[in-house]
């Protein structure tokens, strides 16, 4: 193998793996160094989000979605079937092969764009030099031109409830359980807690979900978080707010949690805890001294708005970054940097991110909420529309939600477009369309949208804003 390359890429998650294929179509040689183990030893490209993140929770969403549709709604088409059971092994069988299906296929890009995959781990020890360990223990100095840090996030533990991955846990390890656990309890209700909450819920557990702030998902639009909260409700989660965990101790099998409210120190006892508060930038072993990679008071890699890092030619991309802790966010900075390095044109349009939580229903957004609109002083006018007056989610037993636009009064610009229902998450991706080119209101207004289809709610939401919906009330 060569040591000298033009690019090295360090991690080889969905920030780092796209930043290398990109590279390589770049005609540059690359090298994509990757540490990450599965629980059974295993190695695999793809970061958390392949391995223990994105895909491995959609495919327990989807599941234990099905089967709760399965047990609740088949009657309701008129479809009968027996006693719907649970056969957990299979699902989590399934969830395996999906995600070893998806980490495998980075290999094959990986060798038909030409990128050198290394599994091991990467130490940058000076701008242009990384020390690869392989997983022999045997080291090499490897040199490039540039080098890219994606060494991704890690979930932030409490010290006051030591994490065992046996009954305190973490996501990972709640996407791996191999009984359902009678009573779950869930530190946080951020996205990952309302996901594994709601997997493990379909699935049959009682599930608490303490939550330290008064506000329910204060990142998203209040109007789309109330009516989340009446579903989350109805599917059984009983979530508490202004509920902060203070400490947990497992007995007997058991797990002891303290939590304080206004009312007083309470407690809970439950027979699994997910620890799910966040994420902290994974840095671990990643910078030698002297390199001069600054990092933030947070720990986070500073970068400018092209994640440039302090060093010249050593770029810094993904969760390890400041923005929001996305796969797709990652994956566009990656695709920058190695176009920016290439000599070619390379942005991000931070103001056009979209967000979507899987629950059911879906919850998607982008732009700014009602709130911030609100908050900056703007003058501003809002439409929605609700899924009960759409014919395609009355046809697919899911006439749940709404989509809602605000928009800004002085040019008609679409501040933010936000939506609670079925497949939201797809939905959203016509508004991030819009907003990326600078669409008017009016355009949206004037966009055929196919009929009957989930879409409409947003045509029509864009509709409202003038009041001039058709098929729902104009308020
Ligand atoms: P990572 O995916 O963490 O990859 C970093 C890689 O670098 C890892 O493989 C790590 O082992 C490796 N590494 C670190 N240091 C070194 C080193 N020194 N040498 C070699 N290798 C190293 N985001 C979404 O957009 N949509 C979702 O639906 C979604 N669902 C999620 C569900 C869960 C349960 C979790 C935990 C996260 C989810 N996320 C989701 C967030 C998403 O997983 C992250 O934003 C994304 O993985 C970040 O990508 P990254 O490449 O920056 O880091
Ligand atoms: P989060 O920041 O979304 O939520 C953590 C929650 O825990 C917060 O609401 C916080 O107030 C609460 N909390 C913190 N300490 C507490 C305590 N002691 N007691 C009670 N509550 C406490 O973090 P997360 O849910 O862990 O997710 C981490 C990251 O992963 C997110 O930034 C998200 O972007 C990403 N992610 C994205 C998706 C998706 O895109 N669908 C899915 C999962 C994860």
């Amino acid at each position: 193998m060569t040591d000298q390359f033009d690019v090295i890429v360090i991690g080889g998650g969905p920030a780092g793996y796209p930043a290398a294929i990109r590279a390589a179509q770049n005609k540059l040689a690359v090298a994509c160094i990757d540490e990450w183990r599965n629980f059974d030893g295993s190695r695999a490209f793809g970061g958390t989000c392949l391995n223990a993140g994105c895909i491995p929770s959609k495919a327990l969403l989807e599941s234990s979605e099905l089967f709760q549709r399965a047990k609740q709604e088949f009657a309701t088409h008129g479809i009968k079937v027996g006693e719907v059971t649970l056969d957990l092994a299979a699902m989590q069988k399934r969830r395996a092969s999906i995600v070893k299906t998806m980490t495998g296929g980075i290999l094959a890009l990986f060798k038909s764009n030409g990128v050198v995959g290394l599994q091991g781990h990467g130490l940058l020890t000076a701008a242009n030099r990384v020390e690869f360990t392989a997983p022999d223990g045997t080291k090499s100095a490897l040199t490039a031109k540039d080098v890219i840090l994606a060494s991704g996030a890690a979930p932030i533990r409490l010290k006051t409830v030591p994490h065992d991955g046996v009954h305190i846990v973490d996501s990972w390890n709640a996407l791996e359980f191999d009984a359902v656990p009678p009573r779950l309890g869930v530190i946080g209700a951020g996205v990952i807690g309302l996901e594994l909450g709601s997997v493990w819920r379909r699935l049959g557990s009682t599930v608490t979900v303490l939550e330290a702030t008064e506000q329910f998902l204060p990142m998203v639009d209040q109007a789309i978080a109330k009516e989340a909260m009446r579903h989350f409700k109805k599917l059984g989660l009983d979530i508490k707010l202004g509920a902060n965990v203070t400490g947990a101790s497992v007995d007997n099998g058991v797990v002891n949690c303290v939590y304080s409210t206004a009312q007083g120190e309470q407690k809970l006892q439950v027979d699994k805890l997910v620890v799910a508060v966040g994420r902290r930038p994974y840095t671990q072993d990643l910078l030698a001294e002297g390199t001069g990679v600054k990092l933030d008071p947070r720990g986070f890699i500073q970068v400018d708005d092209h994640c440039r890092t302090s060093v010249p030619h050593v770029w810094a991309v993904g969760d390890v970054v400041r923005g929001p802790m996305l796969a797709h966010k990652g994956k566009e900075e990656g695709i920058m940097v190695a176009d920016l390095i290439a000599g070619r044109f390379g942005e991000v349009n931070y103001k056009v991110i979209p967000n979507v939580i899987y629950t059911a229903p879906e919850i998607a957004w982008v732009g700014q909420t009602e709130e911030q609109v609100k908050a900056s002083g703007r003058a501003y006018k809002v439409g929605s529309f609700p899924f009960a007056a759409s014919g395609r989610a009355r046809a697919m037993e899911a006439a749940q939600g709404m989509a809602k636009v605000v928009s800004a009064v002085d040019n008609d610009e679409i501040l933010g477009i936000h939506v609670i229902g079925p497949l939201a998450g797809e939905l959203i991706a016509e508004a991030v369309l819009a907003m990326e080119y600078s669409a008017s209101t009016e355009d949206l207004q004037r966009t055929i949208h196919a009929h009957p289809t989930l879409s409409e709610a947003i045509h029509e939401a864009a509709l409202a804003v003038d009041k001039r919906a058709i098929d729902g009330i104009n308020r």
